[in-house]
Order: C-alpha cells, then sequence, then structure tokens
C-alpha cells in the first residue's frame, strides 16, 4: 500500500534509515563515548535478531513464561451499549506483569545475555518499566541497576518493594527535583562509566538509535499477533485500530501489524487537565521539533527550549515527546493522533470495568475512551483497541482520588 508516497509494503526494509532516521527524527545525539556503546548495541542487535537460535528462544520465552500469545476479546456488552460498532481488545494485561513491557524487556536482557553482559540498567519513572525490567534481570540471571528520582521512590513504595525482591538494585537519584529527567541523566552517566559489562535497556521506542526500532520489532509481537487473530474471529480486517501514547511502545507493537493494511490507526495522547502548556502530555498534538534525552522527534518545550513539565493522571503516559517513528507517522498522516482527557479516561475506566469485567491501567484506559467515541460517530463497522496493561497498579490512586463509581 503506498500513503502519502511511502511504499508500506518496503517500510520495514526503509525505515529506520542506517543511522536510526525515520525521515528528519530519531538519530543518536549522544557523547562520543556512547556513540560506541550503541554502535556496539546496534551491530549486536542487527547480527543477532536474526538467528535462529536468538528468535527461537525468545519465541519458547514468550510462550512458556510471559504468557504468549495474548488473546483478543470481544467487547459485546460495552458495544452493544453504545450502539452497532463491534469493539475489540487485545490483552496486553494478561502478560506476565500486568502489561505489554515485558515484550521488550525480555528481548533486551535476551539480547544483553547473547552479548556477555552481566548487568542491566535503565531509568524508571512510576516504576512499571524498572519491574519489567528487574523481572527479566532475575529470569536471566543478570544483575540489575534502576535509577529513580527520590520524589519517585516515595510516591512508588510498592513498585520500589517489587523491584528489590526480584533483586535489583535501586539506586536513589537526588539530583535537580528528584524524578525521571534526572534519573535518566544519572543513569545514562553510570551507563558510559560500565557499558563494557552492562547493557542499558530503554522502557520506550525512545532515545539514541538503535533503540526505537529494536523496541519497536520487539513489541510488533503484539500488532503481528493480533492482526491474525482478528482475522481468525472475524474473517475481516478491523477498521480501526487505538492505543494510547507515552513513549509510544505499546502503539508502536500494534501498528506494526497494521501499517501496510486499509485501516484507520489512532494514536491516543493524554491531554490531561486541559490544553495549557504544563496541564497535558499531548507532545505530538501540541508540540515542535527538538532534540532530547539523544533523539530529533517533536517534543513539549518551556520557553528555554528545554523539556517542559508535563501532567497525566496516568503516570506511564507523562513525558514530554514520543518516539521519533511516531513523529514520523504524524507528519506523514498515515496514523492520526488524538486526546482525550482525564475525566474521559476515568468514564472509560469504570465503564469497561463494569461492562467487561477487564479492570484497564489508566494508560490504556485513554485508549478505551477514545474507541468508545470513535464507535459513537461509527455507523456500523469494527474497532481495535490495545489494552497495554491491567488497572491494579492504579486501585490506590483510583480509590483515593475518584472514589468507587
Ligand atoms: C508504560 C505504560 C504505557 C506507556 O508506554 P508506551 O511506551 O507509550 O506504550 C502504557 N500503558 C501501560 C499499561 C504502561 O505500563
Amino acid at each position: 500500500m503506498i500513503y502519502n508516497g511511502i511504499d508500506f509494503d518496503t517500510y520495514f526494509k526503509n525505515y529506520p534509515d542506517m543511522n536510526g532516521y525515520f525521515g528528519k527524527y530519531g538519530g543518536a545525539y549522544i557523547s562520543e563515548e556512547l556513540k560506541n556503546a550503541m554502535k556496539e548495541i546496534a551491530e549486536a542487535y542487527f547480527t543477532i535478531c536474526k538467528s535462529s537460535k536468538f528468535i527461537g528462544e525468545l519465541r519458547r520465552i514468550r510462550r512458556e513464561f510471559q504468557g504468549r500469545p495474548t488473546p483478543i476479546s470481544h467487547l459485546e456488552r460495552l458495544s452493544a451499549k453504545l450502539g452497532n460498532v463491534q469493539l475489540y481488545v487485545k490483552r496486553e494485561d494478561l502478560n506476565h506483569t500486568g502489561a505489554h513491557k515485558l515484550n521488550h524487556c525480555m528481548g533486551e536482557a535476551l539480547l544483553a545475555k547473547y552479548m556477555g553482559k552481566k548487568k542491566v540498567i535503565a531509568e524508571t519513572g512510576a516504576g512499571q518499566h524498572g519491574v519489567a525490567l528487574a523481572t527479566a534481570a532475575a529470569y536471566f540471571g543478570l544483575e540489575c541497576d534502576i535509577y529513580m528520582g527520590a520524589v519517585d521512590i516515595k510516591k512508588q513504595a510498592p513498585n520500589v518493594a517489587r523491584m528489590k525482591i526480584l533483586g535489583a538494585n535501586v539506586i536513589e537519584v537526588t539530583e535537580g527535583l528528584a524524578t525521571l529527567k534526572e534519573a535518566v541523566d544519572a543513569a545514562f552517566a553510570a551507563y558510559a562509566k560500565e557499558y563494557k559489562d552492562s547493557i542499558y535497556c530503554i522502557g520506550s521506542v525512545l532515545g539514541p538509535h538503535p533503540f526505537p526500532v529494536m523496541v519497536r520489532d520487539f513489541q510488533s509481537v503484539v500488532g503481528i499477533e493480533a492482526r491474525e487473530q482478528f482475522l481468525g474471529m472475524t474473517g475481516e480486517l478491523p477498521d480501526a485500530i487505538v492505543a494510547c501514547v507515552g513513549g509510544g511502545s505499546n502503539a508502536m507493537g500494534l501498528f506494526a501489524g497494521f501499517l501496510n493494511d486499509p485501516v484507520d490507526i489512532y494514536g491516543i495522547e493524554p491531554l490531561g487537565r486541559g490544553e495549557k502548556l504544563g496541564d497535558h502530555a499531548a507532545s505530538l498534538k501540541y508540540g515542535t521539533e527538538g532534540i532530547m534525552h539523544g533523539f530529533n522527534s517533536i517534543m513539549l518545550k518551556d520557553e528555554d527550549g528545554e523539556p517542559a513539565p508535563v501532567y497525566s493522571v496516568a503516570s506511564g503516559l507523562d513525558y514530554p515527546s514520543s518516539g521519533p517513528e511516531h513523529a514520523f507517522l504524524h507528519d506523514l498522516g498515515r496514523v492520526k493522533y488524538d486526546v482525550v482527557n482525564d475525566e474521559e479516561t476515568i468514564d472509560a475506566f469504570f465503564t469497561l470495568s463494569r461492562y467487561e469485567g477487564i479492570i484497564p491501567a489508566i494508560e490504556s484506559s485513554h485508549a478505551v475512551a477514545y474507541a468508545m467515541k470513535l464507535a459513537k460517530t461509527m455507523e456500523r463497522g469494527s474497532v481495535l483497541i490495545n489494552l497495554s496493561g491491567r488497572g491494579d497498579k492504579d486501585m490506590d490512586y483510583i480509590i483515593e482520588k475518584y472514589g468507587i463509581r
């Protein structure tokens, strides 16, 4: 399929290019020292990912440890409530540890093992990436250093405990505002010193090349499975697919299976409390081109051109940029990026729970909220939602802030 001059038959061969560019987005804007480390990871990845031994081992792990393939569920009661459109969810909430993140963490940790590394290093904000990576490290017997802001450590006590139980070292970062940004800086600084024995594991389709392509490839299992399962269940492709976008990994995973199909694709960002800078984290909708954390993409900036403070009711979505491939697909128009606010999200959270017996993560509830709105504008057809994770982690927050509706 050709869309706006791009041939999607050969898309994965051509994007990103050898230097990690999706059009003008992507690349690797990092120190010389880290450039060498990224080059080593890229060379290893592009060789190892083709070996049948690696592919076979990853498949076995996904089946025997992660619980893949995850099913697709037809939301019959919710669809009937909304009208004639049929809604379906890809159940990434049923992955071991409760979200899609393990898809790339197991891949990254397996790569570390093949490269002979002894340690995995990462930053974490809300702690979800830290927990997924600590799980993968325990599975493979790798050391695991997780850098986390002091403020986040206080806020996310259960995830800190989980990481420690899984054997990870949680390293407190006290510089600056002591949140995610400082944790990223500290983790990169540590990695620059230790890269001979360790590998950095980024938590989304972000960061310098090769991470955006590598994480997309590991996550594409979601879209590949979903396409086949949906065809098997209905005999057709969905008319539309929807996923929430923070960094963008669960979305890229689903989208990868459908880019070459006549399917409308929607990436949903958090509008939070409203359109004012600081009240949302909708970087693709309101941001401009810029470089941060080692890559060129579309980002939200403050007056000084630095990453702006962002907000979302979903801690997994509050990042001031998105992966470079999303910026590319945004400019191309192949994916439509839109927003839902906190209120619509929380409403969808309770509605999906009550009508279908599935308590979604607040992140995933953004996609559900948008699909519900979309269904009301369509006369017939089907919408497939990526349910990126389950809501167990959000219970305390929901009860405290919203009560039980
Ligand atoms: C971390 C997280 C996200 C956001 O990450 P992406 O890279 O944008 O997918 C979305 N949903 C859940 C459940 C998460 O834990």
